[in-house]
């Protein structure tokens, strides 16, 4: 018999209400409750751990999803407090950002902080200020960076791998389709996008080679139900919107489809202390 390395999927949630992003927001059903209970659901039908990056203001206005979240074992890490991209902070808004994120956390009932995801992907070369702050804070790991040439935000210098910045935090870049596809093979849009025998081909990929994948996803990646609006970040563009909510029925068939095929879902920071070099032991804690 053969041995086979266990796969790791690093599946995670951007924990954030759009609405917030929108000046008539409240107009539109509150989503966030329900779709985390669904994500929560799923972990829970699978018996797997994940990492839930929770922006403030969602944290805030229910601190009873940081609560359940907590309760059921996964991690809870900070994705900012008004996801607000890196490219529109300095250093210092960005501190005080964060030191409330981690606050609002902490309060609603989070009891350690580890990691970090920087809204859509913002950590660039431009914003790599970032990491100090990050370190003086005292996260262990970020996972932030979206190692490709993109429209939005990407460092393709970054490269492809982990690393270990100012020898004190582990930058775990989204993984990418192999080779010279550079798009997240396991990010929510992609993920309900693209057919299936591509993501299958892409966890084979990393899978034979003994690497984890890392995925992100929203509430609204897996919400069928939700009634159609403009999308805040699809600027007014009808067929950028559309790809919003194109295969959302999909996305639970195919995370279920992923770990039938062997992948274990582990939360980030387990990762790291489990299989990476870590210097310091870190934890940030409710003080
Ligand atoms: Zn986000």
């Amino acid at each position: 018999m053969t041995h086979h390395p266990k796969k790791y999927f690093l599946f995670s949630v951007d924990l954030e209400d759009v609405r917030h992003r929108m000046s008539d927001g409240h107009r539109h059903e509150e989503r966030v409750p329900p779709m985390t209970e669904r994500y929560l659901q799923f972990l829970d039908r699978n018996k797997m751990k994940a990492t839930f990056f929770i922006v403030g203001d969602v944290a805030k206005r229910y601190p009873q999803l940081v609560q359940s979240i907590v309760q059921a074992g996964h991690e809870v890490g900070c994705h900012t407090n008004t996801h607000i991209p890196l490219t529109q902070q300095t250093r210092e808004s960005f501190r005080a950002d964060l030191d409330e994120n981690m606050e609002i956390l902490f309060n609603a009932g989070a009891k350690a902080l580890y990691g970090f995801r920087a809204p859509v992907f913002s950590l660039t070369e431009k914003t790599q200020w970032a990491y100090d702050v990050l370190i003086e804070l005292g996260f262990t790991y970020s996972s932030s960076v979206l190692p490709a040439k993109n429209p939005l935000h990407g460092w393709e210098k970054f490269g492809r791998e982990f690393k270990l910045i100012q020898n004190a935090l582990w930058e775990l870049p989204i993984t990418l389709y192999p080779k010279y596809f550079s798009l997240p093979c396991a990010g929510g849009v992609y993920l309900r996008m693209l057919p299936y025998w591509m993501t299958q081909r892409a966890f084979a990929y990393y899978g034979n080679r003994g690497l984890p994948v890392l995925s992100y996803f929203h509430p609204y990646d897996i919400d069928s139900e939700e009634k159609p609006f403009m999308f805040p970040d699809a600027n007014n563009s009808r067929i950028f919107n559309q790809l919003m909510y194109i295969n959302r029925k999909s996305v639970l068939r195919k995370l279920e489809k992923i770990i039938d095929s062997g992948w274990e879902i582990i939360p980030y920071h387990d990762y790291v202390m489990q299989h990476l070099e870590v210097n310091t032991v870190k934890t940030i804690l409710n003080s």
